[in-house]
């Protein structure tokens, strides 16, 4: 008997010729979110992908915790990997519902069963009833209840038995890699890690960027924006995280363009540096955190004069979500607790009180004749600091 954990993946199963590369991917995807647990065999059978560590000590909480956050997987289950006779079949069976029942006041129960092997000596049905009987004796207090019941004892015959009584699920999406690579604008608030977030249960690898106006925001907020790149890099492996020096861009939008165009020429500066970073680092998108109406900067016209600087589509998967669903999103995936922490971003810095909510195209590049746009942008890309951030490792710089 040993104890592995299995892995059920979706929506990959659907795509035909590319389901190796989805498959691989996604492996290659485990394999690295477990890398320092220990050794593992990773083995993909039948649609599956079983987990199999060397040792028996393996820390399994944390490797279920981390696989649950792998995207592509649907859910996983710790499971008892025995010889298919049944009579290891009904001996593992009562050691995993004594486990169980050790944790939870579980009364009623019921057995599925699953053959794999048509050729075995028993029909599904006929293991489930003895099993059934043979746990209802092991366990006085339990009942049986194919309804409603507390707990599925699953069993599946094939070339082995394989036992469990936990589905935990996961979040699905596609292996991180899969879907190309885009550049997240990356601010310390709620919304853009959870575009972030979003963007990579597609499939998307992410490269964030954040603008940062030292010493109007604080080290402490550069801070924050690396512990929510390392909490994103828990779903989706390693960030490159570029910190563009945002304050001489700032200070001479400020010194030079009507008040109520700040937001919005600040804005356009943005999406140039980061569709510029993109490029450099073979991204095809945008990705912000912006959804229709929210503020001045997100109207339909704030839209328009902000995307026509770019030459890349501009993902905001958050363009129909009222605050409270992107806040309940940040809660689920762990980010919130970090985005309302108070320190101070390059956008609330220099703000009008009454910024220009209904932009016109022609007046915003009329009020931006007056910068050095080009010798703004290149010293603010040639200043760029690049980390990488793991969920593990120190931040490196390169
Ligand atoms: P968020 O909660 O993501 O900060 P928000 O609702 O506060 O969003 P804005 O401040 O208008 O909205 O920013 C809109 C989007 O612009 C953000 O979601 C993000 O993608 C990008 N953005 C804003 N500030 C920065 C920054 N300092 N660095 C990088 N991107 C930024
Ligand atoms: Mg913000």
């Amino acid at each position: 008997m040993k104890k592995i954990i299995l892995v059920r993946y979706g929506e990959i199963m659907l795509k035909g010729l590319n389901r190796p590369y989805f498959e691989e991917r996604l492996v290659r995807n485990i394999k690295s979110s477990l890398s320092d647990l220990g050794r593992v065999d990773v083995i993909k059978s039948q649609g599956r992908i079983f987990i199999e560590p060397a040792d028996d000590e393996y820390d399994f909480d944390k490797a279920l915790d981390r696989l649950t956050r792998v995207f592509g997987i649907v859910s996983v289950s710790p499971v008892l990997k025995t010889e298919a006779d049944f009579d290891s079949i009904q001996q593992n069976s009562v050691l995993m519902v004594k486990k169980l029942l050790e944790k939870n006041n579980h009364i009623t129960f019921k057995v599925e069963t699953k053959r794999g092997d048509k050729t075995y000596p028993m029909k599904s049905p006929e293991i489930s009833k003895k099993l059934g009987a043979h746990i209802l004796r092991s366990f006085p207090r339990l009942s049986v209840d194919v309804h409603n019941p507390d707990f599925i004892l699953f069993v599946e015959v094939r070339d082995h038995a394989y036992i469990f009584t936990e589905i935990i699920p996961a979040n699905g999406g596609m292996p991180t890699g899969t879907n190309g690579k885009a550049v997240l604008l990356l601010s310390g608030g709620i919304d853009s890690p959870v575009a972030g977030w979003m963007v990579a249960k597609r499939g998307v690898e992410i490269e964030a960027v954040h603008f940062y106006s030292y010493p109007y925001t604080s080290e402490r907020s550069k801070d924050k924006v690396i512990d929510l790149t390392r909490i994103l890099s828990e779903y989706c492996g390693a960030i490159r995280l570029h910190i563009v020096p945002f304050t001489e861009i700032q200070l001479e939008i400020n010194e030079k363009c009507p008040v109520d165009q700040l937001t919005i020429i600040m804005r356009r500066f943005m999406m140039r540096i980061a569709e510029i970073i993109a490029r450099k680092n073979g991204c095809q998108a945008l990705v912000t955190g912006e959804s229709l109406g929210q503020v001045a900067s997100q109207t339909m016209e704030s839209i328009v004069v902000t995307d026509s600087v770019v030459n890349m589509p501009v993902f905001r998967p958050l363009i129909g979500m009222d605050k409270n669903e992107v806040i309940n999103i940040a809660k689920k995936i762990n980010t919130y607790e970090t985005s309302i922490l108070p320190y101070e971003d390059c956008c609330t810095v220099f703000v009008a009180k009454h910024p220009q909510t209904r932009p016109r195209l022609e007046k915003t590049e009329h009020f931006e004749k007056v910068l050095d746009t080009e010798g703004l942008i290149n010293r603010a890309v040639e200043n760029t600091e690049i980390l990488t951030v793991t969920s593990r490792d120190a931040v490196s710089f390169s």
